[in-house]
């Protein structure tokens, strides 16, 4: 029996279950998707590829779109490999197995897209900018670091997890100051922020 797209992607969001992969929940990944067919993006640059999932459904939405992507962790990256086989994905997924922030990439993107380590985000947004297209956006999920970036510091008890809320909330302050771009943060999901670049030039 050949397997349906349907089925294989219920296995995978099976596999991140078991193996306590987060993957984007099924609200962001509507949402992402939506966004996508709305504004015609082309192509994405995804930082954080985990096993695929995420970059998988994006392909999926739109016929012609292209997604670059970067893992650095090996058993995902090697099992996002096979994810992106099984869907005969691999002439519109490409997969980049390094740590982003040694990662420097060629050409220019509509969207970027980043879901990786949650206290690295003013880092991802500085290296990969110079990648954006006018008029396109930087998506960054997680936004709300599973509640955690609403709840009183005090009542963190852990301090790693403590010093990653901090950082979250600077990189809200960051997008907020940042004149090059106009940031929504939506209250969908674990909190998914939308940069988009200003148009250059004008009055
Ligand atoms: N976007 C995926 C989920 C990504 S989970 C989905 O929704 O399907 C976050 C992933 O980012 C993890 O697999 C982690 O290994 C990876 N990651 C974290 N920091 C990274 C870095 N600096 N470079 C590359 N990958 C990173
Ligand atoms: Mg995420």
């Amino acid at each position: 029996m050949v397997k349906s797209n349907y089925e294989y992607i219920k296995e995978i969001k099976e596999y991140a279950t078991l193996n306590k992969i987060p993957i984007m929940q099924q609200e962001g990944i509507d949402f992402l998707t939506t966004f996508i067919i709305k504004n015609q993006i082309k192509n994405v640059l995804e930082i954080g590829t985990a096993i695929g999932y995420s970059a998988i459904m994006m392909t999926m939405c739109s016929m012609s779109l292209k997604v670059t992507t970067i893992e650095r962790d090996e058993v995902r990256y090697l099992e996002a490999l096979k994810n992106i086989k099984k869907l005969n994905l691999e002439d519109r997924i490409t997969l980049i197995f390094n740590d982003a922030l040694n990662t420097r990439i060629e050409g220019k993107y509509d969207l970027i897209f980043t879901d990786a380590a949650k206290g690295q985000n003013i880092k991802f947004f500085e290296l990969f900018e110079k990648n954006l297209n006018e008029g396109g956006f930087i998506i960054t999920d997680n936004m709300y670091f599973h509640g955690l970036v609403h709840q009183n510091e005090k009542e963190i008890k852990n301090r790693n997890v403590r010093g990653i809320v901090r950082k979250i909330k600077n990189y809200i302050t960051f997008l907020k100051n940042n004149e090059d771009y106009n940031t929504t943060i939506y209250d969908i999901g674990d909190g998914i922020a939308v940069s988009e670049k200003k148009a250059k030039g004008g009055s």
